[in-house]
């Protein structure tokens, strides 16, 4: 059994716990040097050492680890483990039907009621994803548990908190046979190339399926679109299997214009029909503007924070400028999908934003749809930030 610490909430924030906040934060606890090894089991009491609430160590960005239950008599242990994964396969029993998507997440950390730990399926495949050395600790129940419930072709992990490398492995295989990468998942009937073997990034981000079907579907055909922050390019391929007259894929790194091609590939698209561009989006957007270019559809996904050689970028400061740069090349009656997964704002915030972006380019706007996490992504209604994304369609006017 873990050992048991008992961690003391500061008065003023008793009540947070007791309305089934998730997150232990340090600003909130009276001692937290009592704090050592990761893994340990916390029991958070008020100052008349009354019981509120449970969990684990584990150091995130976020906090010092996550409430697990209310119940003082729960133990961690293997039935626990089991007993919630097994809650969170049975709500996602509909997409384990479908033939059309065969890639979702199954466990969506403090959503599913364990933060810190995600779990994805990729047609057979799962993927296992710890957030900090304290869940790591649990490892064994936890595999061991998605081993009883489901049946697989191969488990891998992923471990997010290694950022020294300490923990690396040659790759991340845990279980079951090893997968010929790419696999080939189905997105909405639509085939994306998946690497499980191959760093944190998978191929996709599975969190905007709702996103890229309403792209495909309605706002893509004969337009020219420009995919900005392009990644692997998955919404180039929505948009080009929606019937887009082009797609422009524009992203930094390297590797994802071999990725691009790939994916547009396997959905029998020819590369050379499509524009896929190695360079930093706001050199981009400089280029476009001096070449008079103009489109239809501009697609805005950026990182929360990002750095490149000229160019820092934080989501909440710099946000409106990028919005300001897509209107200046989008066309009149044009859409500009603007997304974002930063947790420090709020979709008001983010709408705040949009409203300046027009009102300094001295444009009108029409908000078309708005996003947030698909059904998959199970969130936490007790801690909001657990719903970043954020996603608005927005019809620039003339
Ligand atoms: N929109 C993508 C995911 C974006 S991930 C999708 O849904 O598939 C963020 C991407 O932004 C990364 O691929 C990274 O290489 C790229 N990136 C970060 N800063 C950039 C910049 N200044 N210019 C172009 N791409 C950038």
């Amino acid at each position: 059994m873990k050992r048991e610490v008992r961690l003391q909430v500061k008065s003023k924030f008793v009540n947070k716990y007791k309305n089934s906040y998730p997150l232990i934060i340090k600003d909130t606890i009276m001692n937290p040097n009592v704090l050592d090894e990761e893994g340990i089991v916390l029991k958070l009491v008020d100052e008349q050492n009354q019981f509120i609430a449970k969990g684990y160590y584990g150091k995130q960005n976020k906090g010092l680890g996550w409430v697990l239950s209310n119940n003082e008599k729960e133990q961690f242990d293997r039935h626990f483990f089991e007993k919630t994964l097994k809650a969170a396969f049975a709500r996602r029993e509909h997409f384990y039907k479908s033939t059309d998507t065969t890639a979702f997440r199954v466990f969506n950390g403090e959503g599913d009621g364990i933060g810190g730990l995600t779990i994805d399926y990729f047609d057979g495949y799962y993927v296992i994803t710890w957030y900090s050395i304290g869940i790591y600790q649990f490892r064994d129940f936890i595999i061991d548990s998605l081993k009883n419930l489901v049946e697989y072709k191969g488990i891998y992990q992923k471990k997010r908190f290694d950022v020294s490398g300490k923990y690396i492995e040659e790759d991340d295989f845990v279980a079951g046979e090893r997968g010929e990468f790419p696999i080939i998942v189905k997105e909405n009937g639509v085939n994306i190339a998946i690497y499980l073997n191959d760093s944190a990034m998978v191929g996709v981000f599975l969190d905007q399926k709702d996103v890229r079907k309403k792209l495909r579907d309605v706002y893509s055909k004969g337009k020219q679109v420009l995919n900005t922050f392009s990644y692997t390019g998955v919404f180039s391929v929505f948009a080009a299997l929606g019937g887009a007259a082009k797609t422009t894929s524009v992203d930094l790194a390297n590797r994802s214009k071999s990725k691009t091609i790939e994916q547009f590939n396997v959905n029998g698209i020819a590369e050379e029909t499509q524009d896929i561009i190695v360079e930093d989006v706001f050199k981009y957007f400089k280029y476009a503007v001096k070449k008079g270019l103009l489109f239809d559809v501009v697609i805005l996904d950026p990182p929360s924070f990002a750095r490149s050689k000229k160019f820092t970028f934080s989501a909440e400061k710099d946000y409106k400028n990028l919005l300001k740069e897509a209107i200046s090349i989008t066309e009149d009656n044009g859409i500009i999908i603007a997304s974002t997964n930063a947790s420090s704002f709020g979709m008001d915030k983010f709408k705040g934003f949009i409203d300046a972006a027009f009102k300094e380019s001295n444009k009108h706007y029409k908000l078309m749809e708005e996003f947030s996490l698909p059904e998959d992504f199970k969130t936490n209604k007790h801690y909001p930030e657990s719903d970043y994304l954020k996603v608005v369609f927005i019809k620039k006017l003339k």
